[in-house]
């Protein structure tokens, strides 16, 4: 028989052990005056250090990935199959960092799951298969920035016959001093932050990141003006495709522009990154007339050269993961690789050459995070992530018809019809209250219902909330009931 602390901690251990969205002021308060000042001298027994967990920490968790209505930022959630996978890996604790076929399973697993996430997406083995697990999205736009630098320069050097080893190599300004050239520009439409970000770390720079967008469409390319800054003279470009735009679900592109944009690419020796944290799962939906236009956001993502993908958003994998994949081979072992280190060599063995991680992204020792990502695909299909992500639209859907008729909301972007609003709706309502002082409280109105989490942000120059569906646990029904419930109860207070 187990006594009460072992089941208390075998819950905490499976999740989920907490009841509200947020936790209380009180869990709160006591889990901060829990934490100790400074290291103790002596230890505490593994029992009281597990009680201390269980009694003062995890009651002040969020809901974040565990309630199906937390709806901001885009947590996902965990699925029964990666949170099992996931605690294997912690329990057996694998490096997965140089392909060692004789002495580990991990790096034949790993490659495998990433050809198993290519399936899902409709992207061709044969082509895609150079890619590697990240800890996100924001790792994953650091490692496409990162390639995507190192190939235009390669490529501008080719261009002045200019012999160039690699950036990697010689160094980002030795490079562009030898070219003539003055620096690295970044052109996209509403990147997301992480895009930016990445920019910085690499030696771009924040501000070399450009929005070339339309005057009436903030996420669709100005491709002429996207020519005129590709043809400078003065500077390499990387394009960055927004495939999902962070607040309003919707994509930059929509097939035909993209193969327009590839040309220019080709034209100007460009790399072309999108960046699809979640707007690449759009591939996974099936053909049907409902889906039509989020899978023409990410038609064509195929003639892109690196792809951003997050695995703890719709994947439903936990944190952190995130996966990239790209076209070219040789790239990311030209940045990445550990130089002078014999014996981190790879191995070989009979099956496909897999690249050892560590020579082909940013860590070297790493977790074994492709284990819960293999173990959910297998458990789920291509049709259980289909279906998962069917529920997760119906339900934003749903949503934002009813907002759009109620009188004291608005819709988000006013500009767009019913029906349009609709057709485009991927996973997240981004909506105001026409009230404005509540407008201003709307978020912390509908988080103070405990029955759901809402993000605020801004939209238009005004405060907006974002409802992001990312859960697996979604159920259209009862949380379309409830979702309204909330709003119906704050649009009257
Ligand atoms: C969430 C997100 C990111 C950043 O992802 P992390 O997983 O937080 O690193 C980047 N791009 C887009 C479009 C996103 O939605």
């Amino acid at each position: 028989m187990q006594n009460q602390f072992q089941q208390d901690l075998w819950k905490a251990a499976q999740g989920p052990w907490v009841s509200g969205i947020l936790p209380s002021a009180e869990n709160l308060a006591r889990a901060r005056a829990s934490l100790p000042a400074t290291l103790p001298d002596t230890g505490s027994s593994l029992e009281s250090v597990q009680r201390h967990l269980v009694d003062d920490i995890v009651p002040a968790f969020n809901g974040g990935s565990i309630s199906a209505n937390y709806y901001g930022f885009i947590t996902g959630g965990t699925t029964p199959a990666a949170l099992f996978a996931d605690n294997v890996v912690s329990a057996y604790d694998q490096n997965v960092q140089v392909h060692l076929p004789d002495h580990s399973i991990v790096t034949d697993v790993e490659y495998n799951a990433l050809g198993l996430l290519l399936d899902l997406f409709r992207l061709d083995r044969s082509t895609w298969h150079n890619g590697t697990f990240t800890t996100g999205a924001t790792g994953s736009n650091i490692l496409g920035l990162a390639c995507g630098r190192e190939f235009i320069l390669q490529k501008a050097a080719q261009r002045q016959g200019c012999h160039l080893q690699s950036v990697g190599e010689e160094g980002l300004f030795e490079v562009l001093n030898a070219l003539g050239l003055s620096g690295v520009q970044v052109l996209s439409t509403l990147p997301h932050s992480s895009l930016v970000k990445a920019a910085g770390v690499l030696g771009i720079g924040r501000s070399n990141v450009h929005n070339i967008c339309r005057a009436d469409d903030p996420l669709r390319f100005d491709i002429d003006k996207l020519e005129k800054e590709l043809a400078r003279t003065d500077k390499v470009s990387i394009v960055a495709i927004s495939c999902g735009e962070v607040n309003t679900g919707r994509f930059a592109t929509s097939g035909a522009d993209l193969k327009e944009i590839r040309q220019l690419c080709d034209k100007y020796g460009a790399w072309m990154h999108a960046d699809g944290a979640f707007g690449i799962f759009g591939r996974v939906l099936a053909e049907r007339p409902e889906f039509a236009t989020i899978k023409k956001g990410c038609e064509g993502i195929d003639l892109v050269d690196s792809i951003t993908g997050d695995g703890h958003k719709l994947l439903n994998v936990p944190y952190d993961c995130g996966f990239f994949f790209t076209r070219h081979p040789h790239i990311a072992s030209q940045v990445f690789q550990n130089a002078n280190a014999a014996y981190l060599a790879a191995g070989n063995s009979d099956g496909p050459s897999i690249p050892s991680p560590l020579n082909i992204g940013i860590e070297n020792s790493r977790r074994f995070r492709a284990l819960p990502v293999y173990a959910s695909l297998l458990s789920y299909g291509k049709s259980g992530y289909q279906e998962m992500l069917e529920r997760q639209i119906r339900l934003a859907r749903k949503i934002y018809e009813w907002v759009f008729e109620h009188s004291g909301y608005t819709a988000l972007p006013e500009t767009m019809s019913k029906s349009e609003l609709l057709d485009q709706t991927f996973m997240t309502v981004l909506f105001r209250a026409n009230d404005e002082s509540l407008n201003r409280e709307l978020g912390s109105k509908i988080n103070e219902s405990s029955r759901m989490f809402v993000s605020g942000t801004s939209w238009d120059g005004s405060p907006a909330c974002r409802i992001a569906i990312s859960n697996w646990r979604v159920d259209v029904e009862r949380d379309f009931a409830l979702v309204t419930e909330v709003l119906t109860k704050v649009a009257q207070s």
